[in-house]
């Protein structure tokens, strides 16, 4: 209990820590595109460093230090986030709407487009597409596809209890039905 009291009365006195009021801070809490690549920042509690515009949990500003760029974080200690990729080149705002658009197309097409196909749309080559989609969102655009089918159809039986097959026939081609009927039997 003592030690409590005088932790607040020591946070009392030293008010608001230095990164809470770093500029940087700011973009890291927003996760503001226009700012990554100009600097990356160390979590304390984890070893991690991150781009500005990481998708992980925010960590708290008094865990956070920043680095000018990702070879001083790893001077300091600190090991490259897996998710943002923060020692690859960098995402723009314009890698995000291919991304986000790479997505809508997965989405809305009956079968898993091809890497080829998907890459060639935005004049990209496909390993270049796979490393930013992968950058981007942590898994590839075929595991992305598959996921998404797995949630589509888990939600159509919630909705239709009994109505097993029509659920599946109606949301997915036929091709993958066959991989699909084995997942849902696992589910069951
Ligand atoms: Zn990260």
């Amino acid at each position: 209990m003592n030690i409590l009291v005088d932790k607040h009365a020591l946070d009392t006195r030293l008010g608001p820590t230095p990164a809470a009021l770093d500029p940087r801070w700011t973009a890291v809490a927003s996760r503001g595109p226009r700012f990554d690549g100009q600097f990356v920042y160390g979590v304390l509690t984890t070893g991690v460093y991150c781009r500005p515009i990481c998708p992980s949990r925010l960590a708290k500003p008094e865990n956070v230090s920043f680095y000018p760029a990702p070879s001083d974080a790893e001077k300091a200690g600190f090991r490259p986030c897996r998710r943002c990729r923060p020692n690859q080149s960098s995402i723009t705002a314009e890698h995000a709407e291919v991304i986000t658009a790479a997505c809508r197309t997965i989405e809305e097409s009956d079968e898993l487009p091809t890497l080829e196909s998907l890459a060639g749309a935005f004049r990209l080559s496909p390993s270049h597409f796979h490393r930013m989609f992968k950058a981007f969102t942590g898994i590839t655009p075929r595991a992305y596809g598959v996921a998404y089918r797995t949630q589509r159809v888990r939600s159509a039986l919630t909705e239709r209890r009994g109505r097993v097959t029509d659920a599946i026939y109606e949301r997915v081609s036929i091709q993958t039905v066959g991989s699909m009927s084995r997942r849902i039997k696992c589910l069951a």
